[in-house]
């Protein structure tokens, strides 16, 4: 099969011949329809994050069509989609309390097992999700983690409908939580830099948007951050209501600045961050996202431009999600 790797000390993913992985029990195979292009991806990519797999096939958003280890819920040629996390031990104290999120042995799809930037994928079925065969896979696939982790930000800010919520940076993650928002009626406040982001935010229904200098005119009762930047995090917290939340939706992020406590944290506001996701977070957000029919702007690249596809995410050149079509 052909792929895009990852390899240490070549700074550019290379296009390869590999072997089509072999089924092995617990999993399914799935022919690549599309992968989604992740920030995590760059991360990976310009070692923000160690290398645990050389060479690697990332992608961590994959769209693929069953045809092999078909389950009950897969059978063979239904779509299923894959996300971040690729399997759990079940065994560990934070697997037995049900935060399977934080599991102490996660398999990351794309970091520490192959992802999707090929023609053939090989995932463990328990962590595979049934996907509608009529929606064109390059809509689904920035759902897998752009959205779903989008969408477990909101549950970790406690985001009531009805709700003043900031998001801090707009890039393909926002851009998906703001459908979520707007089918919970609240109210939404955009601080992000880029005139381009500030457009598609307020085309997508953006009560309030303003540069990351401006402060939203209301108290918000939750801020979600997406920016990877620690000045960010303060800028939202200053914007909170007494009892507001912050969650930061970033798996990197640089140094937050010191803060003066009394003003802004003191009355009970909280800073919690957003690790990773949890099979629940994942059908509860594909089945929201089906229910209000999102369909991202996305940007998408053949398999051999997967460096291109890359850099559109570095350089925030595409207006929406980045998708690999292999
Ligand atoms: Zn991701
Ligand atoms: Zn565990």
């Amino acid at each position: 099969m052909k792929a895009a790797v990852l390899r240490s000390l070549v700074p550019v993913l290379s296009l390869e011949e590999m072997p089509r992985p072999e089924l092995i029990p617990g999993h399914i195979l799935l022919r690549v329809l599309a992968c989604g292009v992740c920030r995590t991806d760059l991360h990976i990519f310009e070692h923000d994050l160690p290398a645990l797999r050389d060479p690697l096939i990332a992608g961590h958003q994959i769209v693929g069509e069953v045809i092999d280890g078909a389950t009950e819920e897969l059978p063979l040629g239904s779509r299923a989609g894959v996300s971040w996390i690729g399997g759990i031990d079940g065994t560990c104290p934070f697997c037995r309390r049900g935060e399977e999120n934080l599991c102490d042995a996660l398999t990351f799809t794309g970091y520490s097992v192959d992802g999707g930037y090929a023609e053939y994928a090989l995932v463990r079925s328990d962590f595979a999700f049934p996907l509608p065969a009529e929606v064109e896979p390059k809509y689904l696939a920035p759902l897998l983690c752009a959205g779903i982790i989008g969408f477990r930000s909101l549950r970790v800010a406690e985001t009531q409908p009805g709700d003043r919520v900031g998001l801090f940076g707009f890039g393909a993650s926002a851009s998906l939580t703001i459908e979520v928002l707007k089918h919970w009626g609240c109210e939404i406040y955009v601080s992000t830099r880029g005139e381009q982001h500030r457009t598609q935010a307020r085309e997508l229904g953006a009560l309030w948007v303003g540069s990351e200098e401006e402060k939203p005119p209301v108290a918000l009762d939750r801020a979600v951050t997406f920016a990877p930047a620690g000045a960010v995090v303060v800028a939202a917290l200053s914007s909170l209501r007494k009892g507001g939340v912050v969650a930061i939706n970033a798996i990197h992020l640089d140094q937050i600045p010191a803060f003066n406590y009394d003003r802004l944290l003191w009355g009970e506001r909280q800073i919690r961050s957003v690790a990773n996701m949890t099979r629940q977070d994942a059908r509860d957000f594909l089945a929201l996202a089906h229910e209000i029919g999102i369909r991202p702007r996305v940007r998408t690249f053949p398999l051999d431009q997967a460096n291109e596809a890359l850099q559109a995410v570095k350089q925030e050149t595409a207006e929406g999600p980045v998708v690999i079509l292999p």
